[in-house]
């Protein structure tokens, strides 16, 4: 049967959307994307991951730093509380059920805070030599390579250490939560990829966007198999 992948949302302005980049390639990959609102109510989003097999954590504005005990700094851009407080309950229920996860750009960093781990709210301010990882390239264009551990769950996905990837993101993953480990770096020490330290079952998280290159670059497409393929196997 082909698995439901629930992905969340963007919700602004009295609305709710999601590039169809990621729910296309969910469904190239095999799966049955399902668009996931950032509902207040908890038994609701709580009966949502009983009834889906995966979960896809999408891109977005910043994760709050209340969530992990800063202040706002100045450089911090556009955050959305109702999005992070749904979003953090879904991937700490989600990971209690071992349902499998990807999160992509936003979503890296919405699981790792969500887990216990902070952020930079800005990499140009915060990081020394930060390289652009704000591309002005089109979308689905790789600016930046990264390089992948050989022992990761990624690498044993992509086959690759040295994976050419796009870059939309002024955050990034700081101190990693305990149950994570950084698997993928690009030059200037981001960590741009994340995985679960036990290996029980499959949580993924990767710094660009997939969704936007997997047409340019087939490779890409390969993250989302491995969701729907762990997500198949629940
Ligand atoms: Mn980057």
């Amino acid at each position: 049967m082909r698995p439901l992948i629930a992905i969340t949302c963007s919700f602004t302005d009295g609305r709710m959307f999601l590039n169809h980049g990621y729910y296309e390639a969910v469904e190239k990959a095999g799966g049955i994307p399902v668009g996931a609102a950032p509902l207040r109510d908890k038994e609701a989003l709580s009966k949502l991951i009983d009834r889906v097999d995966g979960l896809l954590f999408s891109g977005g504005p910043d994760v709050d730093p209340r969530r992990f005990g800063e202040n706002p700094k100045p450089a911090l851009g556009e955050v959305n509380p109702l999005r992070d407080e749904a979003e953090i309950f879904l991937c700490r229920e989600a990971v209690k059920r071992k349902k499998p996860i990807l999160g992509i750009c936003r979503g890296i960093q919405l699981i790792n805070v969500a887990l216990g781990g902070t952020l930079y709210q800005d990499i140009q301010s915060e990081v020394e030599k930060p390289m652009k990882h704000s591309q002005q390239a089109p979308r689905w264009y790789a600016s930046h390579d990264v390089v992948v551990s050989r022992d990761s769950l990624l690498f044993r996905i992509l086959g690759s250490e040295r994976v050419a990837v796009n870059s939309f993101h002024h955050q990034a993953v700081k101190d990693v939560a305990e149950a994570l480990k950084p698997v993928a770096f690009s030059q200037d020490g981001i960590v741009e990829a994340v995985e679960s330290v036990s290996g029980e079952f499959f949580l993924l998280g990767v710094q660009w966007h997939p969704e936007e290159m997997w047409q340019e670059y087939p490779l890409q497409l390969k993250l989302f198999e491995a969701l729907v393929q762990a997500a198949s196997e629940k």
